[in-house]
């Protein structure tokens, strides 16, 4: 059977793990804040904080931007259910929008459902993909915009518009206008997740950069504080002599990294771009190749002249299918010992969001998005060999599903 996403772990990452473990200290220290200052080099901005999950990294973010009753979030139909729900946990209203046909938040949709009470806008690199900031910033920066942007606390005073939050789960080493993923909205998170191009089996990252007079620095040592319970120092601070004493300012939240987690992504950012990335990369262009000549497929859009994917996500589609007969190509794919998924099943269609009036009708492309789409298995460890194998028996099940070319 070739699996669908299993993590690359090899002697480099167990090292590693092991000398974390042997190190006397295991939760946040000395590695997590050198993983931070490394991520924060790689993306071009000043300051990144680590946390245990992407969720929790959107949901903090949401929060010390004072997000709360009442307020509206725009979020896309077509992602997982963690970009939602974080709006959700906070009481606020998750606002959804279309997809594209290039699996991104639709900007029109987005301009449409911006009102009095837009306090965000969490757009999805889906797949790896970046969403199309300037334009989404262009919207936020609209004087109209502007003047019906209610604040609500200091912080969404300082910034006087809605608040362009990136959920950059998959998109760790993508590229927009020249710019990393991390360094282009004002505030991204990206996950390290298993599943993830980049792991550290659960974990995940928030990338600050937000405009003057935002200070990246003061966050970032008002966030440390939020992410360990609100308390005043952390355990590290806390083992100096005689530094006992600690208070708590606020009812903060526990989301903080480990060092045994920072260990595994130490080792994983350090050869991402040299070794995981163009891995990738081979993979996509190979699935590329193969079905771009073929009208029964539709290849995704993966690089352009403005962006560039971190291949996380290889989201083919059947040109002409119903979702009967994806389901059908799918189960011929397993029945040939290749794994495959589908990303995403749109939120309106599942149970948490029927429950809350969300309606699938209202969101026709993410539909035909999902209906029609197969995710084929990409990562470090898939040989070529592999590859091919995951093209002949994609083919093979569209053959009998759908017919011959
Ligand atoms: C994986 C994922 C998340 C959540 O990441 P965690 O680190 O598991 O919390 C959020 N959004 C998208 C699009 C994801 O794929």
């Amino acid at each position: 059977m070739i699996p669908f996403s299993p993590p690359h772990i090899d002697d480099k990452i167990v090292e590693e793990v092991v000398a974390a473990l042997r190190s006397g200290w295991i939760t946040t220290g000395p590695r997590t804040k050198s993983l931070e200052q490394k991520l924060a080099d790689y993306c071009g901005i000043s300051r990144v904080l680590c946390v245990n999950s992407a969720s929790a990294g959107l949901e903090l973010m949401l929060r010390w931007f004072g997000v709360g009753e009442g307020d509206e979030v725009i979020v896309p139909a077509y992602t997982y259910t963690a970009t939602a729900e974080v709006v959700a946990h906070c009481g606020a209203t998750p606002v959804m929008v279309d997809a594209r046909p290039d699996f991104l938040i639709d900007i029109e949709q987005v301009q449409a459902a911006i009102t009095p009470r837009t306090k965000a806008v969490i757009p999805v690199d889906l797949g790896g993909y970046p969403a199309d900031y300037d334009e989404l910033f262009a919207i936020v920066e609209q004087p109209s915009v502007r003047a019906q942007f209610r604040p609500n606390g200091e912080v969404q005073h300082q910034l006087g518009r809605p608040l362009i939050l990136a959920d950059a789960a998959h998109s760790i080493g993508a590229w927009y206008k020249g710019k990393r993923a991390g360094a282009v909205a004002d505030i991204s998170v990206f996950s390290f997740h298993a599943v993830k191009n980049l792991t550290t089996a659960e974990g995940g990252a928030i990338c600050l950069n937000l405009p003057a007079p935002f200070d990246a620095e003061e966050i970032y040592k008002l966030l440390c504080t939020y992410s360990l319970h609100g308390q005043s120092k952390d355990a590290l601070a806390k083992t100096q002599i005689g530094n006992w004493r600690y208070d708590v300012i606020d009812t903060g939240y526990k989301c903080n990294m480990t060092d045994v987690a920072a260990a595994m992504g130490l080792v994983e950012l350090e050869r991402y771009d040299r070794e995981i990335l163009p891995r990738r990369r081979a993979i996509f262009e190979q699935y590329a190749a193969a079905f771009a000549g073929d009208s029964r497929f539709q290849v995704p859009e993966y690089a352009t002249a403005d962006k560039t994917t971190s291949y996380h996500l290889f989201l083919l589609r059947l040109a002409h299918a119903t979702e009967a007969q994806r389901d059908a190509v799918m189960q011929a794919i397993f029945e040939q010992e290749v794994a495959v998924n589908v990303h995403y099943i749109p939120l309106p269609m599942l149970t948490a969001y029927k429950q809350r009036g969300y309606e699938m009708s209202h969101y026709p492309v993410a539909y035909d998005n999902y209906s029609r789409e197969i995710t084929l298995p990409v990562y470090y460890d898939l040989t070529d060999e592999q590859v091919a194998q995951v093209i002949a028996a994609v083919k093979k099940a569209t053959d009998k599903v759908v017919g011959a070319k």
